[in-house]
């Protein structure tokens, strides 16, 4: 029986949520969610709980900010015109894009708010500084395809979904 481990694409059922038991994601009405375990497609601190697990085990992990999605750097959203946006994209809190330094880098923003010709983007994750709790159950792991290592996520519970994605 595999266990979970790098290079394995393994399908979780899980619910995400705060401290106070609020509710903040869960696969409960989409079905399973794969992952590449080893491949950072998950916080850290759900991959490391996730490490040796097998299918069928149940558990519950407490995630630090640290471990999750890091600790707000404390600098307020920034303005950006409307205009550096794709046209045709409905702009709403919490979505996230890619943003280019002038040295080229890239950087994940999310948008805080739209005020008009102004999108207000923020370097910090919505969920920067909070202490997450997973309620995790295993439901399948599989050894990852070569394309799946080389693109460094699943394609799909089998392996064989057509790409979603840009890569
Ligand atoms: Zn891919």
């Amino acid at each position: 029986m595999s266990t979970v481990q790098d290079g394995k694409v393994v399908a979780i059922h899980f619910t995400m949520t705060d401290e106070e038991g609020e509710v903040l994601d869960t696969t409960e009405e989409d079905g399973p969610m794969p992952y590449l375990h080893g491949a950072e497609n998950i916080v850290p601190g759900l991959e490391a709980a996730l490490a040796g697990k097998k299918v069928g085990d149940k558990f519950t992990v407490t995630v630090p900010p640290e471990e999750g999605y890091g600790l707000h750097d404390g600098l307020p959203p920034q303005e950006v015109p409307r205009s550096e946006f794709p046209d045709d994209a409905e702009l709403e809190p919490g979505m996230e894009f890619v943003a280019e330094a002038e040295d080229g880098s890239e950087a994940p923003v999310w948008i805080f708010d739209v005020e008009g010709d102004t999108v207000l983007v923020d370097h910090n994750h919505p969920l920067a500084d909070e202490t997450l709790v997973f309620t995790v159950e295993v439901v399948s792991v599989r050894d990852a395809t070569r394309e799946e290592i080389e693109h460094g996520h699943p394609h799909g519970l089998d392996g064989d979904d057509f790409e979603v994605d840009e890569d």
